[in-house]
């Protein structure tokens, strides 16, 4: 398999990619080997994740140049994505023993009785990984299912293979036996091939449309699924807001890696009284951003990961100028070599655009104004994805009085396009199913097992 700079669409390394025949003899290798890693008492298992977070650290340079060179992601937010990882094997590593010790829920002395829950690995597990952050989306999985003692097949996107390997040679050098961690190289029809096999849970990182694939199949199966999905997440700008403030924070939070965030703010609902004033700010605010070379220290925007990407952008953009959408910066694509769209910003947008209702996964934005507190909730709840909103407004009450009656899995006042290890990460609707991070995204690699335990 070929792998691509998006920046320049040069080709920049060739890697084998794995067939069925040895998919199958990864998961049997796996299937075999998992129960002696599930035997270890969990000190060893977690220190074998803790020799993965010092070489990673080690590493942190030459692992962050591979994720700029394979995703385009701009080198100083590839090296944030790397120091956020410690941060997130750091909680793993903090929490795992006491959320996964087992539990006496009673001890009735007088009847000789007890009840106990413990939590027992799923067994050998497949995770199929996103591309847009390599790091978090799979560490999220396979490291809490390493620590609860499970083998893990791991299926990087094609678009981020290197770091995929990267991250099993780091896993094997820190003490992770091959066969309990093993990457499958490919694209779709490698991971196809990981969920033909009799895995005991599928942990999916992806689009909203394979996504329902995957479920399909593990649903026939009855094995526990997981499903990690899109969004098409809104903010709301309430007209009490430092302007300037907000809108570098909101310009931040849906550019941020050129857009291609799972929570990165797709769409704007600005109050009527400020909206002229927070165009202006955003606009310059986006005007403003360095585009160029990933590799620039400077960069601040750099390639799409995936060529596809810039027709969906295109064809948005497009529809929304039909529609009566102003473009204010940007609209169409860069001509040089690789994956190149500018940012934009589309004004007077509404519902009726696709720019508003589904996801772009890149560098382009929509703005409606909103005339009621009403009026944006209603707006930010007309999606079938759940998974983050955000409104800022100096204002608690109103601000915990709006995020109530949205329907997602994470709210945020006054921040957005931000994800905490303490915190469950999850999406309703087309945004997934399940949830990881936080002590439940450590358990969720465990099936509780119910004792009943009565002594003579
Ligand atoms: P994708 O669905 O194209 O691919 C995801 C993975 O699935 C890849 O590894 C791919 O090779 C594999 N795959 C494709 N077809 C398959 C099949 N039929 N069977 C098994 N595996 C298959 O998604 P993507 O482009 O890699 O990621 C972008 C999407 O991921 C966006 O929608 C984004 O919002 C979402 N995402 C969500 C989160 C979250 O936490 N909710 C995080 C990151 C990304």
């Amino acid at each position: 398999m070929k792998i691509h700079n998006p920046a320049s669409g040069a080709a920049i390394a060739d890697v084998p990619a794995d067939t069925s025949a040895t998919v199958r003899g990864k998961y049997h290798r796996a299937r075999a080997a998992q129960p002696q890693w599930a035997a270890l008492p969990i000190k060893k298992r977690l220190a074998a994740i803790a020799a993965f977070r010092d070489r990673l650290t080690a590493m942190h340079e030459a692992l962050a140049r591979t994720l700029t060179e394979e995703v385009g992601k701009p080198i100083r937010q590839s090296r944030n994505e790397l120091t956020g990882l410690a941060a997130r094997l750091d909680f793993f590593l903090a929490e795992s023993q006491r959320t996964l010790r087992s539990e006496t829920v009673l001890a009735d002395v007088d009847n000789k009785l007890e009840e106990r829950i413990t939590h027992e690995p799923l067994g050998v597990v497949a995770n199929i990984s996103a591309w847009n952050y390599p790091y978090f989306v799979g560490s999220n999985v396979f490291v809490p299912a390493l620590i609860a003692g499970n083998a893990v097949l791991y299926k990087p996107s094609e678009y981020a293979t290197l770091t995929g390997l990267s991250i099993a040679q780091l896993l094997r050098e820190s003490g992770v036996p091959e066969d309990v961690f093993s990457p499958v190289i490919g694209d779709g029809l490698a991971g196809a091939a990981v969920l033909r096999q009799p895995v005991d849970g599928v942990f999916f990182t992806g689009s909203f449309e394979t996504g329902r694939k995957i479920a399909a199949s593990a649903g026939r199966r009855m094995i526990k699924v997981q499903l990690e999905l899109g969004g098409k997440d809104p903010i709301y700008v309430c007209e009490d807001v430092d302007v300037k403030a907000a809108a570098a924070a909101v310009a931040d939070g849906a550019f941020y890696n050129n857009g291609q965030s799972c929570c990165a703010v797709e769409r704007i609902y600005v109050a009527e009284a400020i909206h002229d004033a927070f165009v202006e700010a955003f606009v310059a605010e986006v005007r403003a951003f360095r585009l160029g070379d990933p590799m620039d220290e400077a960069t601040y925007i750099g390639p799409l990961a995936r060529r596809g990407q810039i027709a969906v952008l295109r064809r948005q953009v497009a529809e929304a100028r039909r529609l009566g959408g102003r473009v204010l910066v940007g609209g169409q694509p860069i001509e040089r070599r690789g994956n190149w769209f500018a940012p934009t910003v589309v004004v007077d947008a509404d519902h009726r655009m696709s720019l508003m209702r589904e996801e772009s996964f890149g560098p382009v934005i929509g703005i409606q104004r909103v005339a009621s507190d009403e009026e944006a909730v209603s707006l930010m709840n007309d999606t079938p994805y759940g998974l983050t909103a955000g409104v800022y407004t100096r204002a608690e009450k109103r601000a915990k009085r709006i995020l109530a009656e949205v329907r997602t899995g994470t709210v945020y006042w006054n921040c957005c396009d931000r994800v905490s290890p303490r915190l469950p990460w999850s999406g309703i609707g087309h945004s997934g199913l399940g949830l990881t991070l936080s002590t439940y995204g450590i358990q969720a690699f465990t099936r509780p097992k119910a004792w009943h335990l009565r002594s003579a």
